[in-house]
């Protein structure tokens, strides 16, 4: 005989019904029927709405909700260093970039098709605005990412082979549906790292799609992986399937400090001549 069910059978009457509601709704992970039911029953009595319209507007709230909390989840575990989307992107700025491509990568199909976008051009154009965007769109799309810039990667990679955890980190690093690689470039690995970089591009080709940003043209890759055999047998992969973003401009954050430094000096010419007038 089943002895462990005893809120299925019928209740003392002396538990308030609100209070047993409660602890199903918590058992059966209804956070926000616990919060509304009262309310939405209240509303949906002066409305006169009938019982499945006021479970229907409940399971509505809890889908809605729930979905925007597993999105958060998922943004959280992205580990994006800020939140960027393309709301705040002035495609002006940038007239190499290709917007029509990038506004319809952000719709995630190459995700799904696992294909690669690799991102180039020099400091400050808008690479990691851009990588952080498609990242978000990918998140809201119900896609698993990681981002994460390629001297960090390259460290976890190593610090997880020291403490013998390298295949579980290479696992999740296979299964994350985007991974983000920012700055390739800046800082040369040794052989050892550029090999362990290799392998995750290797392992995740036509498993996962793949977004890397440089600030070096494919060939001076070489400079900062070391071997070129290597280097030939990386972007090989990783260019197989892959959409590819010019950015080729001035720098957007000399350009708006320029913007602000003549500002400024038209507004102090401005306010010594108001001062000079008598
Ligand atoms: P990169 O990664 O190419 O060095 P970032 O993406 O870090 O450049 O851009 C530098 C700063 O300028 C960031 O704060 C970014 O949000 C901003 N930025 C760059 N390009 C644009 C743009 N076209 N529109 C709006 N903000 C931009
Ligand atoms: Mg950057």
């Amino acid at each position: 005989m089943n002895t462990d069910t005893p809120l299925l059978q019928s209740q003392p009457t002396a538990v308030a019904p609100q209070i047993l509601l409660l602890n199903h709704f918590k058992a059966l992970k209804l956070p926000t029927f616990a919060r509304e039911y009262e309310k939405v029953g209240a509303d949906c009595a002066r409305e006169g709405v009938d019982y499945p319209r006021y479970l229907l507007r409940l399971c509505e709230l809890e889908r809605i909700d729930r979905e925007r909390r597993t999105m958060e989840r998922r943004i959280r575990l992205a580990k994006f260093p800020v939140t960027k989307s393309f709301d705040t992107f002035d495609f002006m700025a940038i007239p190499t970039l290709n917007k029509s491509l990038v506004l319809e990568l952000a719709r995630c199909q190459w995700i799904e098709r696992r294909e690669n976008i690799i991102a180039l051009g020099p400091s400050g154009v808008g690479k990691t605005h851009t990588a952080l965007a498609l990242g978000l769109a990918a998140c809201q799309k119900g896609y698993s990412v990681a981002f994460t810039t390629a001297s960090a990667l390259v460290h976890e990679l190593m610090e997880a082979r020291d403490e013998k955890r390298l295949r579980a980190l290479q696992k999740q690093l296979t299964n994350v549906k985007l991974l983000i690689v920012d700055e390739l470039g800046y800082v040369p690995f040794t052989a050892v790292g550029a090999e362990l970089l290799f392998e995750i591009f290797s392992r995740r080709y036509e498993q996962g799609a793949t977004l890397v940003t440089s600030n070096l043209p494919f060939d001076e890759w070489t400079s900062v992986l070391g071997s070129e055999r290597l280097t030939g047998a990386l972007l090989d992969r990783l260019t197989h399937h892959v959409h590819i973003l010019e950015m080729n401009g001035e720098s957007y954050r000399l350009a708006t400090s320029k913007k602000r430094q003549k500002h400024n000096v038209k507004q102090n010419t401005l306010a010594e001549k108001g001062a000079a007038t008598p």
